[in-house]
């Protein structure tokens, strides 16, 4: 029989199983999750509180029962604040959950006051829903698939929705009632979906959870770590899809392999971690000089690639030895002792039908030619 003793019991099992779910992520350190487990907690005690109501104290069932519902959500407001990396606490939302402990004590053994309580509670519950729905929906990372992040914030805004009517329905007397077990049919529906929310919620935090972890896969995969430009597989990958599209264009494509000059003369005279900082200045280097859309990464220890769309080879010999030039001419004052470095490169530009392997090669032998010919000097292949 559906009625409210089974609509909590049911909802304290599976706020219980959310839990269990978000505690395995504990050790994945993702922000906000804790705060996720400590509000699924707080839901499981303040429902079996609200089940014991008739049997027990009124302090425990209605009072403690609603603040500690109140405060669960307060902590699935912060675990999503901390999981979109919001530095500020909202303290308006503290503010209201002692104006809800101050209500339900007044209009329980003050004045008492059902419909009163019911609104109170609703207001408040509305308000954090709808600002979660909100953090969701303007926090979502640009580069992240809008799914988990949407369905998080559909399912906070419908509650709020929900929470609202409900509020003014009994706020306003067009529902009268005495205590919440009644069975009545606005009673369950209301009931049904306040306390279906925390483990629809949880649900929806555990994707966003699991969608942290793909991130960081993702990023494991495809960038490199020490540099912060794209790994040598995230580079073939996209260059390979760029090439693909200039075939269609017809525009050409041109590439650059980048090797530093003498690198390993670094690491011997000033030591393997100022050889990592060269590695790294010189990425950002790059990084800010090139234009929107062209692909840098790392393709292996002191050696970088670089595609340039709709560029001929003799461009992109311009545009390097553009680079190499700034390079000489500033002085990095974040490298230790003064040290100084220099890089050669060989171009090319693709050839009709050609796949990004054998237009590599060619920018190799290139490179290779720069090297011999006594470094720190752009040439294109011949
Ligand atoms: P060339 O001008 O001919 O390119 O000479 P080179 O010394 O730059 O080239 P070589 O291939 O002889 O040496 C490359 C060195 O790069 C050897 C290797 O220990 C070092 N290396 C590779 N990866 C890293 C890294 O991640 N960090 C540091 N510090 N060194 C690295
Ligand atoms: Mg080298
Ligand atoms: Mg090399």
């Amino acid at each position: 029989m559906l009625n409210p003793l089974t609509i909590l019991l049911v909802t304290v099992l599976a706020d219980a199983m959310a839990m269990a779910v978000l505690c395995s992520l504990r050790r994945a350190a993702i922000p906000g999750v804790s705060y996720w487990i400590a509000a699924n907690a707080m839901a499981v005690v303040s429902l079996l509180g609200v089940s014991l109501q008739g049997h027990a104290s009124p302090w425990l069932t209605i009072v403690a029962a609603n603040v500690l519902l109140a405060l669960g959500l307060l902590l699935l407001l912060e675990g999503c604040l901390r999981f979109l990396d919001r530095r500020t606490r909202p303290w308006p939302a503290y503010v209201g959950l002692l104006l809800v402990l101050a209500g339900m004590i007044y209009w329980s053994f003050v004045a008492p006051n059902f419909n009163a309580r019911v609104a109170l509670v609703s207001a408040y519950h509305a308000s954090l829903y709808a600002l979660i729905g909100l953090s969701m929906l303007n926090g979502r990372p640009a580069n992240r698939p809008r799914y988990s992040f949407h369905f998080v914030a559909t399912a906070a805004l419908l509650l709020c929705v929900g929470h609202a009517t409900r509020g003014i329905m009994y706020g306003f007397h067009l529902l009268e009632q005495t205590n919440l077990m009644q069975v009545s049919i606005p009673n369950i529906v209301f009931l049904a979906l306040g306390i279906l929310a925390p483990p629809f919620l949880s649900i929806g935090v555990v994707m966003l959870a699991h969608d942290r972890l793909a991130e960081r896969l993702e990023r494991l995969a495809n960038v490199d770590d020490l540099t912060g430009s794209l790994s040598r597989r995230a580079f073939l990958e996209i260059g390979g899809a760029l090439l693909n599209a200039s075939l269609r264009t017809g525009l050409p494509v041109a590439i650059a392999i980048v090797d530093i000059d003498s690198f390993k003369a670094v690491n011997d005279t000033h030591g393997h971690a100022a050889g990592d900082q060269v590695l790294a200045h010189f990425a950002a280097f790059v990084a800010r000089e090139l234009r929107i859309g062209d692909v840098f990464g790392r393709l292996g220890g002191e050696e970088f690639g670089v595609l340039c769309p709709a560029t001929t080879a003799a461009e992109a010999v311009v545009l390097l030895e553009r680079l190499r030039a700034r390079l000489a001419a500033t002085a990095p004052d974040d490298l230790p002792g003064g040290l100084r470095y220099t890089f050669s490169v060989g171009v090319d530009q693709q050839r009709p039908g050609e796949s990004l392997a054998q237009m590599m090669a060619r920018a190799d032998r290139a490179l290779y030619a720069a090297k011999a010919a006594g470094r720190d000097r752009v040439m294109a292949a011949v």
